[in-house]
C-alpha cells in the first residue's frame, strides 16, 4: 500500500496519480487527517486490506498537491554518521552507538518545495525514512520491523556551519531551518519493498549523481536503530527516523561545492519515489 497526503487528506494511491480517499470510502473512520492512520495503525490496515481498491471510487492525485506523508509527526529522530564512508569523510570516528539528533518538526515538508538557503553552507544527504506505526520502548532488533508503518524518502538538509558551530556544535539548529526536512513523496508498506534493508539511495544536484549508495551498508540498521532509540525513549506512532546518510555530501569534497540559489536537488529510493527541491536565496 502507498499512503499518500493529497492537500491535507489521506488518500490510498492506486497509481501515481490516481487513488482512494480514505475519509470518503471509511463513512469518516478513519482521515481526511493523514496522521489518523498512524494514530490506529493496526485498525487502520486491517480495514484497508479488506477494500476492493480497484471498484472504490477514484480521486485525481496531482503531484503538486502532495504534502508530507506524515505532516505532523510526534518526534523526528535522525541518525548521524551511519555509513562508514560518510563518517570518514566527514572526519569523524566510526561510531560504537548511534549519533542521534532532532529535526525540529516545523521543517518537515512535503515531496517537491522550494528551499530558502540559510546564511551557512549549505549541504544534502539523501536519507531513507522510517515511519513508526506502533509505540515501542524497549524493543529487540528482531522484532523491530513490526513496530514500522512504512518507508519514505527525506533529505536531511544541513547548514554546516551551524551544524559545527564552536563551543558544542547545534545539530539539530542546523537541519531544521524551514523546509529543511522535506520527505515523501509517499509512505510505502513494507509488504511492497522488496527488501527494506537493502535498498538503493541516490541524491544528484543538478542532474549529477553525488550520493550513491545501498541501505544495507548503514552501520547500524533500522533493526538496530529501532533497538538502541528504543531503549532510550518511547517512540510513537507517526514518528519519523531519518537513518543517516552516505558519502558524497558536499562536506566531504575538496571543493566543498555547497549548495547555491538555482540549484535543483533530486533525492529518491528504490521501490519508493523521488523529492525534488530547488533551493532559493533568502528575498
Ligand atoms: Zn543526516
Amino acid at each position: 500500500m502507498r499512503l499518500a497526503n493529497v492537500s491535507g487528506r489521506l488518500v490510498i494511491l492506486t497509481a501515481d496519480d490516481r487513488g482512494v480517499d480514505v475519509a470518503t470510502v471509511s463513512d469518516g473512520r478513519f482521515g481526511p487527517d493523514p496522521m489518523s492512520a498512524y494514530a490506529e495503525w493496526d485498525a487502520f490496515t486491517s480495514w484497508a486490506s479488506g477494500l476492493d481498491l480497484a471498484s472504490a471510487p477514484q480521486v485525481d492525485v496531482a503531484r503538486a498537491d502532495l504534502g508530507a506523508p506524515v505532516p505532523r509527526p510526534g518526534q523526528v529522530l535522525a541518525i548521524g554518521l551511519n555509513y562508514r564512508a560518510h563518517a570518514i569523510e566527514s572526519g569523524a570516528q566510526i561510531p560504537g552507538r548511534p549519533v542521534v539528533f532532532t529535526k525540529f518538526v516545523s521543517s518537515i515538508t512535503g515531496p517537491d518545495t522550494e528551499v530558502v538557503l540559510s546564511d551557512g553552507d549549505v549541504d544534502w544527504e539523501v536519507e531513507l525514512v522510517v515511519v513508526i506505526g506502533r509505540e515501542a520502548r524497549g524493543v529487540s532488533r528482531d522484532d523491530a520491523w513490526a513496530y514500522v508503518a512504512g518507508l519514505t524518502v527525506g533529505n536531511d538538509v544541513s547548514d554546516r556551519a551551524r551544524q559545527f558551530a564552536d563551543p558544542a556544535g547545534q545539530w539539530s539548529m542546523g537541519k531544521s531551518f524551514p523546509g529543511y526536512g522535506p520527505t515523501g513523496p509517499w509512505l510505502v508498506t513494507l509488504d511492497e519493498v522488496a527488501d527494506p534493508d537493502d535498498l538503493r539511495v541516490v541524491c544528484e544536484v543538478d542532474g549529477a549523481v553525488v550520493q550513491d549508495s545501498r541501505s544495507s551498508d548503514l552501520i547500524f540498521s533500522v533493526p538496530e536503530l529501532i533497538e538502541d532509540l528504543s531503549a532510550g525513549l518511547t517512540l510513537l506512532p507517526g514518528d519519523l527516523v531519518f537513518t543517516g546518510t552516505p558519502s558524497g555530501v558536499a562536506l566531504g569534497r575538496p571543493d566543498k561545492p555547497y549548495l547555491r540559489p538555482g540549484q535543483q536537488v533530486r533525492t529518491w529510493i528504490e521501490g519508493i519515489g523521488d523529492l525534488h527541491q530547488t533551493f532559493i536565496a533568502r528575498p
